[in-house]
């Protein structure tokens, strides 16, 4: 077996214990004679899983018994258009901050159903785009607002909130994409939290929500029934088929992460890693250069420059050749992307490392 170093951005590098457990119990689950994905989802294998993953989610991330997590299909895109469909009705209004592609996305979907929003701040028109996440005094916030949106982790730009805004009565909605259950959270600041699992929790196919009761009670009960989050509270997301292979699978990767510590373990190691690299970038003498203002560098997606197109085309293909694959940056933008996520190591980020000090040596 030759595994390589994944960096991709997502689908993304999963726990090795998580993908061999699922292995070794894929023909014969537990002695039930078939394999998870040939069972019901309304029997009692598979209601053990999916039960077990809401509660791995709930106690990761500290959220108490006044949350539901649910299961969803239609990835994290589908929350653009399900969190104003919800909880934008009469003249309710919500606040957005604008900090790359995704958050763009999601501005998008709230114009679209002709709801009543405000970009409460956006880094877009400055040093070539969504370079830095904004400050708190920065913030044009609405006291009435009904949430306010934030993308926690932006996974293009390579940024990353370092801090949790003081939204005061307002709860936050978050799109944690790409940094969900990467590090510990105020939860007290947030009224929803919402993760597609194929970038840091496991495949594609499921989209983690989390809702705290009191804006669940908010949202409205008069549109499709597979759009309302109250269908998908009340029936604990099994109101129809849920992606039972993304949740089964994803809840072996939630297994990994409490038994390794769960997310202050996790942000121990990130920190570990983002330090291994971004010392890498910093000390290349300008032959590597981060685009990303210092204080909001992302710990899972390290984005840099090298002098070239030409060096960076040959730094991706040098790099597949010594088995470090996933690194060219979004068509977007080009550059190098270095995605870090929970199952990649800190020896995986010190064998990159190692084969940029190599790569400059010899291009630089
Ligand atoms: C990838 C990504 C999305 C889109 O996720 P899908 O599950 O493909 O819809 C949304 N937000 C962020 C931050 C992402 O990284």
């Amino acid at each position: 077996m030759n595994r390589v170093h994944n960096f991709g951005a997502g689908p993304a590098a999963l726990p090795l214990e998580a993908l061999q457990e699922a292995q070794a119990e894929f023909l014969d689950y537990k002695g039930s004679g078939m394999s998870i994905l040939e069972a019901s989802h309304r029997g009692k294998e598979y209601d053990a899983v999916h039960h077990e993953a809401m509660a791995n989610v709930k106690e990761l991330l500290g959220l108490g018994d006044d949350w539901k997590v649910l299961f969803v299909g239609g990835g994290a895109s589908l929350q653009f258009a399900m969190l104003p469909m919800n909880l934008l009705h009469g003249d309710r209004s919500a606040d957005y901050v604008v900090t790359g592609h995704w958050s763009e996305g999601a501005v998008k979907e709230a114009k679209i159903q002709g709801v009543k929003y405000s970009i409460a701040a956006t880094t877009k028109e400055e040093n070539g785009g969504f370079t830095r996440i904004p400050k708190q005094a920065e913030l044009k916030l609405d006291p009435n607002a009904a949430y306010v949106h934030i993308t926690t982790n932006n996974t293009i730009y390579g940024t990353e909130w370092q801090y949790t805004p003081d939204t005061g009565k307002v709860p936050i909605a978050a799109d944690m994409s790409s940094d969900f259950l990467s590090r510990p959270i105020e939860v007290a600041k947030y009224g929803m939290i919402y993760a597609g699992a194929q970038k840091n929790l496991g495949p594609a196919g499921v989209t983690v929500v989390a809702l705290r009761d009191a804006l669940l009670e908010q949202c409205r009960t008069d549109i499709p029934t597979m759009l309302r989050y109250r269908t998908h509270a009340e029936k604990e997301s099994l109101y129809n088929t849920p992606p039972v292979f993304a949740i089964y699978l994803s809840n072996l990767c939630l297994r990994w992460l409490k038994k390794n510590g769960g997310l202050p373990a996790m942000e121990k190691v990130n920190k570990a890693k983002g330090e291994v690299l971004y010392g890498a970038i910093d000390s290349s003498g300008g032959f590597y250069r981060g685009p990303v203002a210092k204080d909001s560098r992302s710990l899972m997606n390290v984005v840099f420059r090298l002098p070239s197109e030409e060096l960076e085309a040959k730094f991706i293909a040098e790099g597949k050749k010594a088995g470090i694959v996933g690194v060219k940056g979004h068509r977007s933008v080009g550059g190098i992307r270095l995605s870090t996520y929970n199952a990649v190591s800190l020896d995986a980020v010190k064998a990159v490392v190692s084969f940029m000090d190599e790569f400059k040596r010899t291009n630089g």
